[in-house]
């Protein structure tokens, strides 16, 4: 079983690790793991260099989570982290202080950072690093080359981490770009991915940011429409709202209401032109379940909510149970 899921960061990163522990209970190898095949596409739109390092915050959380040795009150970024270097670089008044650069973090940036000065593609780059954190799937970023989003604002267009971080996306956002996208290609086995999969899964991931940037790499789209797996996903807004972070202001931007059956719309069917094939809401979202089925669409309503990996784990069964009542 080939299972290939499209990824932003926190919430993507959570939906794996469930996935994976649903996956090692139904298809265990007898050691621990799974016969399953998992490929994980991450969005590196959120890349940057920050004090001469390439910082990949998608890759990185989903490494961590994925890892067991991620901060998991904050859900990225490492436990018993420090600050110190962040804190003498401050003193020098140099790069961008309202980033928080970890200590033991700022080892993985110049670990990446060494390799790519060697010559190593993200994709390679991306496999070294995970040999020490064993996440159990195959981590792929969405392409090699650096495709950075901005965030095209009133006063300017601004690096994404700038208008998410910095200013908590309370600075009204007028569109996005996908900086360098026009060049890019997708990285090694993305679209292998897609096309041998059994089942393709999007996380509830920022729709905008994470999942939008990674559709907008040239192919992906179509690979993803080509595909003959079935494409699965959970709604990352529940009543009306992001459960955490600030995607109902990413929404805002593209004009689409922080809403589970806009955002279905807004991906779209596949029958329809689309990229999904079926669409998990929430419970509090029941309501939409029948108005979403006149439009054609295979939904169900379920507990959403990752409070536990068991809880997730649940969350990923209801999805992939969607692939049984498609047409
Ligand atoms: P980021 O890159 O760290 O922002 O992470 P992602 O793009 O992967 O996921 C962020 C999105 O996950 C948020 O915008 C929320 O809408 C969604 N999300 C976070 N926690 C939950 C949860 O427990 N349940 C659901 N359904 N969605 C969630
Ligand atoms: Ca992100």
């Amino acid at each position: 079983m080939r299972v290939t899921v499209l990824s932003g960061g926190v919430g993507g990163a959570r939906f794996t690790r469930g996935l994976l522990a649903l996956l090692r209970e139904r298809l265990p190898d007898g050691a621990g793991g799974t016969t399953a095949d998992v490929t994980v596409v991450a969005n590196t739109g959120d890349d940057l260099w920050l004090h001469g390092v390439r910082v990949c915050p998608d890759l990185d959380t989903l490494m961590y989570t994925l890892g067991g040795a991620v901060h998991e009150g904050q859900g990225w970024g490492r436990r018993d982290e420090s600050t110190h270097v962040a804190a003498d670089l401050a003193a020098y008044g140099l790069g961008w202080e309202w980033f928080t650069l970890g200590d033991l973090d700022l080892a993985t940036h110049l670990a990446r950072t060494e390799l790519l000065r060697r010559g190593l593609p993200l994709s390679a780059v991306t496999a070294r690093l995970a040999e020490r954190w064993q996440p159990g799937v195959t981590l792929l970023p969405m392409t090699d080359d650096e495709v950075e989003t901005h965030v095209v604002t009133d006063d300017g267009t601004i690096h994404f981490e700038e208008w998410w971080v910095r200013h908590r996306a309370a600075v009204p956002a007028r569109g996005f770009v996908q900086a360098g996208v026009e060049r890019a290609t997708p990285a090694p086995g993305v679209l292998d991915a897609l096309g041998s999969a059994d089942v393709v899964v999007v996380p509830p991931s920022n729709p905008v940011v994470s999942v939008g940037t990674i559709l907008g790499v040239p192919g992906v789209r179509d690979a993803l429409r080509a595909t003959t797996a079935p494409v699965v996903a959970v709604s990352p807004v529940v009543g009306g709202a992001p459960v955490r972070g600030m995607a109902d202001a990413c929404l805002a931007a593209i004009g689409v209401a922080t809403d589970a059956a806009a955002v279905a719309r807004h991906h779209g069917r596949r029958a329809d032109g689309g990229v999904l094939d079926a669409w998990l809401v929430d419970d509090a979202d029941a309501p939409t379940v029948p108005l979403l089925r006149a439009d054609g669409w295979t939904v169900d309503a379920a507990p959403t909510l990752m409070t536990d990996v068991p809880a997730t784990a649940a969350i990923a069964a209801r999805a992939l149970a969607l692939v049984d009542r498609l047409p």
